[in-house]
């Protein structure tokens, strides 16, 4: 991602140059600018709210993804399968909507409305959520 703080550097002994967050060229004017013109302003806005965009699309593709393989292998609203299983379906156990944890410490966790809970044996129980969400 990028950075928002600017890139100085020292060219001559006495002088520190601010870079262009866009393009690295040397910033003349007020000090409190942050690009060399308003070209590079804008420009590094819409590219920064692509970047963003399109985080958003992949995180939004592997949460959707991961509540298709748990609701696909639990129609009845619960079962219990191997953590292989859900990888081999190409689920990422890195990405989920929520938590919720148990009077007991258990911790499941939610792709939208289909959960799991894994198990220490490498299995997990699959769950759908109005049982266990408030
Ligand atoms: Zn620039």
């Amino acid at each position: 991602m990028y950075t928002l703080v600017n890139v100085y550097i020292r060219l001559y002994p006495y002088k520190m140059d601010k870079l262009c967050l866009n393009c690295s060229k040397t910033i003349i004017g007020r000090a409190d600018k942050k690009f060399c013109s308003s070209y590079c302003r804008s420009a590094f806005h819409y590219e920064q709210k692509g970047q963003q965009t399109n985080l958003v699309r992949r995180v939004n593709y592997i949460l959707k993804k991961n509540r298709d393989i748990i609701s696909k292998l639990n129609p009845k609203g619960k079962t219990r399968v191997s953590k292989t299983t859900l990888l081999t379906k190409g689920f990422n156990f890195n990405y989920f909507t929520n938590i919720y944890r148990t009077k007991n410490e258990h911790e499941y966790r939610f792709c939208y409305d289909q959960g799991y809970i894994e198990w220490e044996d490498g299995s997990c129980t699959l769950v759908v959520k109005q049982e266990y969400v408030e």
